[in-house]
């Protein structure tokens, strides 16, 4: 990259983050020959499964698609072991790759990003990080993560609690003994659903503290066959492209009938054969269900009644059905005996619907009936998804505008991967873009191809600074709400539009449109020129600008 008129800089291409997304972020750049640095808050790699080391910390995708699929050599190098990794299986995949692939040397752990500020005459970040080093770089690449900026509530005398507090996302690495211990958890989104079977397991007594009951599916986890492995290995890049261009990043069983037009007995026993596959196969079995209400009904009632067969207390049972909103219209927890937990006698539900939360207390939770003496209180409350990982960043763009209050009306971004006023900066798996709604990875591999290959018509062109065009930014907004339109989405309160976080502008903050379609209008605006950003040519320190607006 030609550093026409710019200072020296450190490096061409700053990483933010260590994680899935981070690790192939800087093996794309420096197989494309940028020079970069990148910053990881914890001590090693691995993002979202290094710091989510909570008890039943697994994947709910599974682990044959949940991997990188950019080269045949991981995939048949690495050996999953079950059909949903746990935490520790993935975190060791993650060290494993950035052995295997050198990563670690342009990394430094345990160092968090703090500030970046971008100099417009010169088109260059500085990024500052919290031991308060100063990196300068043409470019930023944000891969801090989706979901991994933690968030407790805003709870009266939370820090009257004089017991330990935990949240899964900040798990300590030397593990929890529960043993004997009074523990409260209070959240039940995929996490706590997660982790409550294993704490109950332990603990003397377990209180469950919920909001909005989930339906929760069965993930019928199991060891992995290893003619599955080899048969995954061996037809490798053809199913690696054929789940580039699905929906959902993952090659999904074809849909079958619609709900709706399956005649009894047929639907029940497709609902049946198909709540026994497990985990995400059981909603993906049938079109109309994630589009209309009536559908969706039929399979969330089969689920209720699900749930009514193994949960032995019917009140108990009342209180865990989710009745207010469609299956899927908020994010769809697997599990491995949630509901069958709440008959043990050690464990208690709290539903805030009938008892709502008051205080925290010196020794536990205070609700309108009662106080719950506890020695721990896990907050598995959840995150600020999608923005707070950046918006937790002090980002200044042009003018010193700073990305938390450009956002402060909701996220507003062209394909969510760049913002208005924020040239040069990246972001993976960014607000508006399919991300969380896609297979990760899938999502990821796309996100980095897309910047690295944009970097390299960049140099090639000589061109200085990328942005984002206020109509480009309109248009996109534009997508992502039609899209939603013809989904379930927007009938249920979920961290998808914003509404758990406390002052957030609710906004849906995904597209969901598919990464197929995605990923073609990506690829379509590549090749026409960037259309919708503006760039701007080679230039001197005081610079006369070529500014070409495509
Ligand atoms: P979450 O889905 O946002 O769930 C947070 C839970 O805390 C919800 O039950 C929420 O209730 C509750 N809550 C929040 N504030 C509360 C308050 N003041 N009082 C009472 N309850 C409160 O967070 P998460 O479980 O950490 O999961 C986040 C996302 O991470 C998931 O959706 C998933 O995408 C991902 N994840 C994936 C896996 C996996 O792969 N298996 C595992 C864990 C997480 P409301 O529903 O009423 O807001």
């Amino acid at each position: 990259m030609p550093q026409v008129g710019a200072p020296d800089l450190d490096c061409e291409v700053v990483v933010v983050g260590a994680g899935f997304a981070g690790l192939y972020a800087i093996h794309a750049l420096r197989e494309n020959g940028f020079s970069l640095k990148a910053f990881e808050s914890g001590t090693s790699v691995g993002g979202t499964w290094f710091w989510n080391r909570y008890p039943g910390a697994r994947c709910d995708v599974e682990s044959l698609a949940y991997q990188y699929s950019f080269s045949q050599e991981l995939v048949d190098e690495w050996t999953w072991t079950e059909r949903y990794a746990t935490q520790p299986e993935i975190l060791a995949y993650a060290e494993w790759v950035a052995d295997r692939l050198d990563l670690r040397r342009e990394i430094t752990f345990n160092t968090r990003v703090s500030r970046a500020v971008y100099d417009e005459d010169a088109a260059y970040w500085t990024v500052e990080t919290d031991d308060g080093s100063l990196t300068t770089a043409r470019f930023v690449v944000a891969a801090s993560g989706s979901i991994s900026a933690p968030q407790v509530p805003p709870l009266e005398g939370i820090n009257d609690f004089a017991g330990e507090t935990y949240h899964p996302g900040r798990w300590p690495a030397e593990g929890v003994d529960f043993t004997g211990k009074r523990v409260a958890v209070i959240g039940v989104g995929s996490s706590g659903i997660q982790l409550i079977p294993e704490v109950a397991k332990f603990a003397e007594k377990l209180v469950v503290v919920q909001r909005t009951p989930a339906y929760t599916l069965p993930a019928r986890n199991r060891p992995l066959y290893e003619d599955e492995i080899l048969c995954a290995r061996r037809n490798h890049v053809e199913l690696a492209e054929r789940a580039r261009h699905t929906h959902s990043g993952i090659n999904l069983p074809i849909p079958g009938d619609l709900l709706l037009e399956t005649e009894e007995p047929k639907r029940t026993i497709m609902l049946e054969k198909n709540w026994h596959l497990g985990g995400n196969l059981f909603i993906s079995a049938f079109p109309d269900v994630t589009s209309d209400l009536e559908a969706n009904e039929i399979m969330a009632e089969f689920v209720r009644h699900k749930l009514r067969t193994i949960v032995e207390d019917p009140e108990v049972a009342r209180k865990l059905t989710p009745t207010d909103y469609p299956i899927g219209g908020k994010r769809i927890p697997t599990d491995t005996n949630y509901w069958a937990t709440f008959n043990r006698n050690n464990v208690k539900l709290v539903n805030v619907g009938d008892e709502p939360i008051v205080r925290a207390t010196r020794n536990g939770i205070q609700t309108t009936e009662t106080t719950y003496e506890v020695d721990a209180i896990i907050y598995a409350t959840g995150y600020d998804n999608l923005t707070g990982a950046l918006t937790r960043i002090d980002i200044r763009g042009r003018d010193g505008l700073s990305l938390q209050e450009s956002w402060s009306g909701g996220a507003h971004t062209y394909l969510g991967l760049a913002t208005v006023g924020f040239p040069n900066l990246f972001t993976i798996t960014g607000p508006q873009s399919p991300s969380v709604l896609a297979n990760m990875f899938a999502s990821i591999e796309q996100h980095v191809e897309w910047i690295a290959e944009t970097l390299c018509a960049l140099r090639d062109r000589e061109v200085l600074s990328i942005e984002a065009t206020p109509s480009a930014e309109e248009w996109w907004a534009d997508q992502v709400d039609e899209a939603v339109e013809n989904t379930l989405y927007l009938h249920a309160k979920s961290w998808y539009r914003g509404t758990n976080v406390e002052g957030k502008a609710p906004k849906f903050l995904v597209y969901t449109g598919g990464l197929d379609v995605y990923r073609r209008i990506c690829d379509d605006i590549a090749s026409d020129n960037f259309r919708g950003f503006s760039l701007e040519g080679a230039k001197s320190a005081k610079p006369t600008q070529e500014k070409v607006t495509v």
